[in-house]
């Protein structure tokens, strides 16, 4: 089966999973902090904490910049779930502002509108989560201004990006965004099984993620000292959101094949690019001059208006002969709980509206075979015509 993303795991990795089983730790051992250097040392940036996941990295997040009840956190309808959620775990409500209708990412334009009609219901917005579509870097740039406009937290939900540069560099995320979030789920840019990380230079957000990330539990040489060996102090009411040392052993081990990943993905990206160059119902991904793509995704727009086939029948076709496409992302403020939470309709952003009813991801991954591209690129110039 051919499928819109996968992980690809090699000898080494599991070399370094194995070492981890015949290890004293399985969890909480020496590893964790280990892979935290490694991403510190990759982006680069001064803290990183690993986690759970990447949507414990956001509850995190919301927690650690102080997500209050009443507090309106503001995210784009173009990203997983997961973006908007994490505001209300925190007991925040969320909102959104829709996408640039080329970058697919949320748009400042429209993020100024909407804070300044929130003004003048005397509301403000308390932080702003921006995820790097499929890949490609947000206007950040216009974003950071913003916030620094506006006073808000700015977020960077990365876990489509890494690796993506933007302005020449690859740590642009915390250059503008107060704290930037990774995951390592399996279809994702390097994986851990599941894993997730917290990406900051403020240390305090640092030392608070690390606490709630343990149940609030704070032990350190001198508590021990001072009360005894067996001791710990619950300050905060944290959760387990720990990562295992089994995961941060892949974790670490994939991160060395980052760039390899990375070339591979940009290079089916520009097979997939030339294969659709003269296809004028298909839309290919955009980059910018000022940015590197990561293809977290290889993301299409076809305009089934113009075709013949509808993307239901387009999805059946393509699962008969082993190949199965998939569509990021659905609005979130069209999901049922959305909805009925705000009363969210049909048109309330309808730039997301227009892309997922054109959005297609395409199959690309590091173990993607030359053939299996072009068999992908041909189905697709075949039924869309
Ligand atoms: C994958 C993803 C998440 C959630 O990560 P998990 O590790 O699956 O919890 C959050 N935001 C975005 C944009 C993602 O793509």
């Amino acid at each position: 089966m051919i499928s819109y993303g996968k992980q690809f795991v090699d000898k080494k990795d599991i070399r370094a999973v194995n070492n981890v089983l015949n290890s004293n730790f399985l969890t909480q051992g020496p590893l964790v902090e280990k892979f935290e250097k490694s991403l510190s040392k990759y982006f680069p940036c001064k803290y990183v904490s690993v986690v759970s996941s990447g949507t414990a990295a956001l509850h995190l997040t919301a927690l650690a910049l102080n997500f209050k009840k009443k507090d309106l956190i503001i995210t784009s309808p173009n990203t997983f779930l997961a973006s908007a959620n994490s505001a209300l775990y925190a007991g925040s409500d969320i909102d959104f502002v829709d996408i640039n209708q080329i970058t697919f990412n949320l748009d400042p334009i429209l993020l100024e509108i909407k804070i300044k009609k929130l003004k003048k219901k005397n509301k403000r917005v308390k932080a702003v989560i921006v995820t790097d579509y499929a890949g490609h870097p947000a206007d950040w740039k216009s974003l950071s201004y913003l916030s620094k406009k506006y006073g808000f937290f700015l977020i960077n939900d990365h876990c489509h990006s890494i690796g993506a540069t933007y302005k020449n560099k690859k740590n642009y995320a915390l250059k503008y965004a107060d704290v930037a979030t990774l995951s390592f789920h399996p279809v994702k840019g390097i994986t851990s099984g599941e894993g997730g990380a917290v990406l900051t230079q403020n240390r305090k957000i640092y030392e608070k993620i690390n606490l709630l990330r343990n149940h609030g539990m704070q032990k350190n040489k001198k508590i021990l000292k001072d009360n005894g060996l067996w001791f710990y102090k619950m300050i905060e009411l944290g959760y387990n959101y720990r990562i295992t040392d089994i995961q941060c052993a892949l974790g670490m081990s994939q991160l060395k094949k980052i760039n390899k990943f990375l070339k591979k993905r940009r290079k089916v990206a520009k097979i997939y690019n030339d294969l659709f160059a003269n296809n004028q119902y298909l839309v290919t991904p955009f980059v910018s001059k000022e940015a590197q793509h990561a293809y977290h995704l290889y993301s299409v727009q076809i305009n089934f208006n113009k075709i013949k086939i509808n993307k239901k029948d387009l999805f059946t076709e393509f699962l008969k002969r082993g190949i199965k496409l998939q569509v990021h992302y659905i609005p979130i403020h069209l999901q049922p709980f959305y909805k009925k939470k705000y009363g969210f309709k049909r048109g309330d952003f309808p730039n997301s509206e227009k892309f997922y009813s054109q959005q297609v991801s395409l199959p690309i991954y590091y173990s993607i075979k030359n053939h299996e591209i072009h068999k992908v690129a041909n189905l697709i110039n075949q039924f869309v015509k």
